[in-house]
């Protein structure tokens, strides 16, 4: 077994690319286990509150958006700042947000 993969996930061959496939639900624990640089699940709200959307804005993600410095994630909607957008995918759902852009469960070579 590859070490990235887990009883959730496996290495499967999609268009000639390796790539961590996730093939079995997870419980909300479970999840923020292997998933540990994720957000939390918003308790009172049910809209994400991104890190990288218009927390620099009087008008937050409004005002952002308005001006047109923002966009929504392609996959997630939330009103992204268009820095942080890469082919239109939030830090959030490409995994870059997570423990500073590097995949937690991949090995760091230095
Ligand atoms: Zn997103």
């Amino acid at each position: 077994m590859n070490s990235l993969e887990s009883q959730f996930a496996s290495i499967q061959e999609v268009d000639c690319q390796d790539v961590l496939v996730v093939h079995t639900p997870m419980t909300r624990e479970q999840a923020r286990e292997e998933y540990p640089g994720r957000p939390h699940e918003p308790t009172k709200t049910r809209l994400v509150e991104s890190r990288y959307g218009g927390v620099g804005y009087a008008g937050g993600d409004v005002e952002m958006m308005m001006n047109k410095e923002g966009v929504k994630c392609a996959m997630c909607e939330a009103p992204t700042k268009k820095d942080f957008l890469k082919e239109g995918v939030c830090p959030d759902c490409d995994g870059r947000a997570e423990a500073q852009g590097n995949d937690p469960r991949r090995p760091q070579s230095v």
